[in-house]
């Protein structure tokens, strides 16, 4: 069996415990290496080659896109990842890079309990970066904050260590006052990210290195050897293999982001404004998988074969094949025709999927981008979603 092979037979294990699930995505300023990173952490899971990673794009599948050059659709991609001899499922969610999309990017962070917000040392903090710091927050995402793009900093810059740990520390300020001026307590300084506790990291996505504190301890790479390495020849490669991007993102994102069943039940109450002392309201606290299925969806694909794709976030329930489910405001019944597993562009069928995961279902005839679908035929949908750019604008779904 091929590496990938075996990662669906994992993934499609684990995604039955939810405990062991993280849903997160990638959110930037366009051009701060978004997709390179992506790639990065699919190929780093065994999803497409290695030597690929960066230099071609697995989530970038859709033709509109590739043509633009920019992401406009938030595909989603599940892998495998092993960490302290515990197996990990974790559902990667693109969102759009570009601020047009705003829409589309709120849509996707519905579905997260965690993102990175990639930023470009070289550039810094940009004004679609504090767009989407804004949109996680709103959305009770918990941000991670990645630095991109370091080799340039090192190579092409020449800039010191000691400069660069005063950009850092800049760039990480800058990061914590939008925290602060965008969530209540206790969440604004529980979320407050830093070097120290390893919810930051900074690397190079292009040359497939990365590294955090926890990682430095763990390696025995100093701040110093990252200079060494980037400034000798065939370096970064070294690096590469030593700290690979993939294994610092993911273990950060394992150690730092809730599981679904703790995370919904902070963001429930934000992004739902049903009864939470309700039979279905405690259901989508508790990510009750034996509870009624709600689901929403974030994002239609249209499939040659199968026709519409339903894609989107199940806070609640367990959804299979042959179920009878309602969109909110259509009275018609549908009936779920497949229910599959998105590893990058492929759909892995699977028999039933649990409260937690991202899951991808044809047979929603009724379903937009935006709707909420569950068993309950009177089920109150998620509330509108507020999307953030210049100018605020609230766009009803
Ligand atoms: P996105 O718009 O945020 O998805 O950005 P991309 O991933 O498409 O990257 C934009 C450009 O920056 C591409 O040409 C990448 O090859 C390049 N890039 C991405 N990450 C790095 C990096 O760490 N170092 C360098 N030097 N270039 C990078």
């Amino acid at each position: 069996m091929g590496r990938k092979e075996e990662n669906v037979k994992y993934a499609t294990t684990i995604m039955k415990t939810p405990e062991f699930v993280r849903n997160i995505g990638t959110a930037a300023h366009i051009d701060h290496g978004k997709t390179t990173f992506s790639d990065n952490l699919i190929a780093g899971a065994g999803m497409m080659s290695e030597d690929l990673a960066g230099k071609q794009c697995v989530l970038d599948f859709d033709e509109q896109e590739a043509a633009r050059g920019i992401t406009i659709n938030a595909a989603s991609a599940s892998m495998v990842h092993h960490f302290e001899g515990k197996s990990y499922l974790i559902n990667l969610i693109d969102t759009p890079g570009h601020v047009d999309f705003g829409g589309d990017v709120t849509r996707a962070m519905r579905a997260l309990d965690g993102v990175f917000i990639l930023c470009c040392a070289v550039e810094g903090i940009m004004p679609q970066t504090e767009t989407v710091i804004r949109q996680a927050l709103k959305e009770r995402v918990k941000p991670m904050l990645f630095i991109n793009k370091v080799d340039r900093m090192i190579v092409e810059q020449q800039v010191t260590k000691e400069m660069m740990i005063e950009r850092f520390s800049k760039l990480i300020a800058t990061f914590n006052e939008k925290i602060k001026a965008n969530l209540p307590a206790p969440l604004n300084k529980e979320w407050q990210v830093s070097i120290q506790d390893g919810t930051v990291a900074f690397g190079s996505a292009y040359n497939n290195w990365a590294i955090s504190a926890p990682f430095m301890k763990k390696s025995g790479i100093s701040f110093s050897d990252i200079f060494d390495y980037c400034s000798k020849e065939g370096g970064q490669k070294e690096l590469a293999h030593k700290s690979p991007l993939h294994e610092v993102a993911l273990e950060m994102a394992i150690r730092h982001i809730q599981p679904p069943t703790l995370a919904q039940k902070v963001r429930i109450p934000i992004i739902w404004k049903g009864d939470l002392e309700s039979k279905v309201g405690k259901e989508l606290m508790n990510c009750d998988a034996s509870g009624d299925v709600v689901l929403m969806v974030t994002k239609i694909i249209m499939d040659k074969h199968a026709g519409e794709v339903a894609v989107g976030r199940l806070f609640s329930g367990t959804i299979q094949k042959g179920q009878t489910l309602y969109v909110a405001g259509q009275p018609a019944p549908q009936r779920v025709q497949t229910v599959a597993l998105m590893v990058g562009a492929d759909r892995i069928a699977i028999d039933d999927a649990k409260a937690g995961n991202i899951v991808a279902v044809t047979g929603l005839k009724d379903a937009i981008a935006g709707s909420t679908v569950s068993s309950m035929i009177d089920m109150e949908p998620f509330e509108k979603m507020a999307h953030y750019s210049e100018p605020v604008v609230t766009e009803a779904i």
